[in-house]
This record gives C-alpha cells, sequence and structure tokens, in this order.
C-alpha cells in the first residue's frame, strides 16, 4: 500500500479544519487536508458570532470573507408572546470585533477552505479516513476517489470530522450528552418579508407559545431568502404531519408574530432534519490527537455557538502544536482541553438555563440593568473565554441570581 509522511493530517475542511490548517501552515508545519466530500456542500450551522471573526482573521481569511457578500449580523433578537429583545453585538462588556455574517455555509466553507489552499495548505477532496493506528506514531487508512486505500503517516492528527466524529468512533471516545435528545427540522425559504420594522442584520429567535422549551430560529440571508428551523423534543414534533415543509409551516402559524412577518413567504427547496445531536467524548485529546469542532463536543444550536467552537478549538490545538514542534513542553490536557473547556462550559449553563426557562426570562425580561445585559450581550456574541466577565467565570452562579431578580 502507498504511504505518505506528513507531520498533521486533518480529517475533514469545515471551518475548524481549514482554519487549523491555515494557522499551522503560518508556521511552516506540513499539513495534509483530507475532505470526504467535494466543496462546495451543504452544512447546517449558519449563523456566526463576531468572535469567531478573530480567528478568522488570524488565519488571513477575513478579506476573502468579507467579499463573499454575506448578509451582515450585529446581534441577536428573541420573542416570546408579544415579548421581544435585541442584543446589539457593539454594546458588550468584551472589548472586540462586534459584527460577522449569516452565511450559507456551502459558500462559506468553500471560501475558508480555498483560502486554505491558496496559502498552501494540501487537501484532497473526496478522500475518506476510515482508520487510525495509534500504537506507535500515527498511522490513517485513508480511501482515495476510486476507493483504493493508502496510508499516510503523521506526527499528529486533527480530527476536525464534524458530526461525522471519526476518531471518536473509532477510538470509543463517545459518551452520551448530559443534554437531552432534541430535534432539529429547516429549510431555506424565499421570505419576501414586507415588513420595514425586521432587521435583516439579526437573527430572529421566537420561542413557541405553549411550550417554551420549542424555538425557531430565522436567519436572514443577503439574497432574500432565510434559513427557517424549529427544535424540539422528538415527541412535541410527532404530532407535526411527517413532511418536514408541512410541520415548518403549520408551527410558523402558531406563532402570531413568524406568521405576520412570513405571510408571504415560499417554500420552494427541500428540507432536513437533525435528531440528538448533542454529543461528548471522554477526552478531546492526547500527545497524538485532538478534536476540534463538533468531533469533540457539541451542545444545542439555541446560540449559534458551533462554528464559534469549532474556530476557537483550531486556533487553541494549533497554538499548542505550533510549542510542541517549536520543541518546547506542552499539556494537552492543560493548553488545549481546559482552555477550550472554559468557553464551552459556559454556553453549557446558557444552553441549559435557556432550557429551563431562567434564561428566557432574563433575556426577555423588559428593564434590563445595562451593565448586565452588555455581559450576557458578551457571551451571545461569542465571547464566552473571557475571563474578565463574571458570567464567564461564575456563569451558573450569576444566572441564577439575575434570573431570580427578574422573576
Ligand atoms: P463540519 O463543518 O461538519 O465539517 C466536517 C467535515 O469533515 C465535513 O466537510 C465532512 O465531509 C468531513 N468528513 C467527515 N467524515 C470524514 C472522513 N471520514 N474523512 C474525511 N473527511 C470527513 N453553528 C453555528 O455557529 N451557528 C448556527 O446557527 C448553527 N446552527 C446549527 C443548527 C443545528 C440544527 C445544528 C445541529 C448545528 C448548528 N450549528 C450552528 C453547529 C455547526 O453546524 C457546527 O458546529 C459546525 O459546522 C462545526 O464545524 P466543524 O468544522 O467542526 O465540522
Amino acid at each position: 500500500m502507498k504511504k505518505q509522511i506528513t507531520q498533521v493530517v486533518i480529517i475533514g475542511a469545515g471551518p475548524s479544519g481549514a482554519v487549523a490548517a491555515a494557522l499551522l501552515d503560518q508556521h511552516n508545519i506540513k499539513v495534509i487536508v483530507i475532505e470526504k466530500m467535494l466543496f462546495p456542500r451543504f452544512s447546517i450551522g449558519e449563523s456566526l458570532l463576531p468572535a469567531c471573526m478573530e480567528v478568522i482573521e488570524q488565519a488571513n481569511m477575513l478579506d476573502a470573507v468579507k467579499k463573499g457578500n454575506f448578509q451582515l449580523k450585529n446581534g441577536a433578537a428573541f420573542h416570546h408572546d408579544g415579548r421581544y429583545t435585541e442584543f446589539d453585538f457593539n454594546d458588550k462588556f468584551t472589548p472586540g470585533i462586534g459584527e460577522t455574517y449569516q452565511v450559507q455555509r456551502a459558500g462559506f466553507d468553500k471560501i475558508l477552505a480555498d483560502q486554505a489552499q491558496f496559502q498552501g495548505v494540501d487537501i484532497y477532496y473526496q478522500h475518506q479516513v476510515i482508520d487510525l493506528n495509534l500504537e506507535n506514531q500515527p498511522l490513517l487508512t485513508v480511501l482515495d476517489e476510486d476507493q483504493q486505500p493508502y496510508q499516510i503517516s503523521a506526527d499528529f492528527v486533527l480530527d476536525a470530522s464534524g458530526f461525522a466524529r471519526v476518531l471518536p468512533k473509532l477510538l470509543d471516545l463517545e459518551v452520551p450528552s448530559t443534554l437531552p435528545a432534541r430535534k432539529a427540522i429547516f429549510t431555506h425559504i424565499e421570505d419576501n418579508i414586507s415588513s420595514t420594522a425586521f432587521d435583516r442584520d439579526k437573527i430572529l429567535i421566537s420561542v413557541h407559545p405553549d411550550d417554551p422549551e420549542v424555538w425557531y430560529w430565522l436567519i436572514p440571508f443577503s439574497n432574500g431568502s432565510c434559513s427557517l428551523g424549529v427544535v424540539a423534543k422528538a415527541d412535541f414534533l410527532e404530532n407535526y404531519p411527517q413532511d418536514n415543509i408541512q410541520a415548518l409551516k403549520l408551527l410558523v402559524n402558531e406563532e402570531a408574530n413568524l406568521k405576520e412577518i412570513l405571510a408571504n413567504a415560499l417554500y420552494p427547496h427541500p428540507s432536513g432534519e437533525i435528531i440528538g445531536y448533542s454529543a461528548n467524548v471522554k477526552q478531546l485529546c492526547s500527545d497524538k490527537f485532538a478534536l476540534l469542532g463538533n468531533a469533540g463536543e457539541f451542545l444545542d444550536p439555541i446560540f449559534s455557538s458551533g462554528v464559534t467552537i469549532a474556530l476557537k478549538s483550531a486556533q487553541f490545538a494549533s497554538e499548542t502544536l505550533v510549542k510542541q514542534f517549536n520543541g518546547e513542553k506542552v499539556d494537552w490536557q492543560k493548553d488545549y482541553q481546559e482552555r477550550l473547556m472554559v468557553g464551552v462550559n459556559t454556553f453549557r449553563c446558557y444552553v441549559e438555563g435557556w432550557y429551563t426557562g431562567e434564561l428566557q426570562r432574563v433575556i426577555l425580561h423588559p428593564n434590563p440593568d445595562p451593565k448586565i445585559k452588555q455581559m450576557i450581550c458578551a457571551i451571545l456574541a461569542g465571547y464566552a473565554w473571557d475571563i474578565n466577565n463574571p458570567f464567564v467565570t461564575q456563569p451558573y452562579r450569576r444566572l441564577k441570581a439575575v434570573a431570580e431578580f427578574c422573576k
């Protein structure tokens, strides 16, 4: 069998894989990215957070993303039964970029991957990693586009394979998520929104009038279409038609504000669904591999944190690898896992708080304390690693106290 040798293999050319590859390439570390699909390809996860723009900038990809004609995003809006709140990402506790984009992921992911290639990274499209031997130096078995196997020997493996979770499966690292299984159904609509009051620069999160655990996303794009999705426990959705488009139409009609906004919407595109998307692992790294983005832990889509966590994982893993290849002493547990988990655990607290209702109470409060709103806004903008923010260092205690106050 043919064998190649490199310093780092990255499994998957999605956001975490492409950005990690570019960050390593900046330090002349030899990287090969193996990508199962041909880009562009569909992916869910279309609403970004400003904090991820800082990593994109570090990877020298910001200008290319800006030229992508994506819809600007400067905040998030929430609606429940006539109550409406907006968060402006420029009015936040943590300094840093306050704007981002709402992106069709097919085009966005291709821009990042093309930029990585343009900067010198090798990406093998339509090649699929099928095995990994970690007994000595990592040895991967890969199928090429003709389904012919070959091997790559590397010093280190980054798994950026998203929901495919290649290494967690091969290395038996998977553990059940602590979050209950939920289902998302979604499509792209031609929105025909005529309301001048509707702000296309913000994601709109709406809560179902009868069940606060059920929520909708409406993510406007720059071309007059929107991503529309509903998240609920699977048994709730069993009461709706099996045809997801029909179910989405019915659900939209049950939420008065969305019903009005989307009165003229057309549903010409196919739907998608994902069930039980939350995932967790026993460990995120060893001295031979690290799991990036969704290949590690995925929480919940409610705060659009997925791509930001994916890019922060790419940043932290590549910084640790650069030190390692420079001969410095590294501790993967501390330098990567514990560092990444600061933000993941912050988001976990707010995801849990959303579904218990505590966070909804705080977010939708009509007279918020401006300082507290800025601190929560910083987290909604993705600055979940800012240890100067008390809502990051003590998320559960702070949220509980504010939720109590908002009762
Ligand atoms: P991906 O983008 O999934 O890329 C993984 C790549 O690996 C793919 O291209 C795949 O083809 C490749 N691959 C897989 N297996 C192999 C293999 N064996 N060999 C080679 N290549 C392989 N996040 C947000 O930020 N905002 C949102 O609004 C948002 N909404 C979401 C809504 C829902 C319902 C869900 C479930 C998730 C949402 N997310 C959102 C999360 C977001 O989709 C992910 O966090 C993000 O795509 C993770 O990026 P990644 O780079 O880890 O993986």
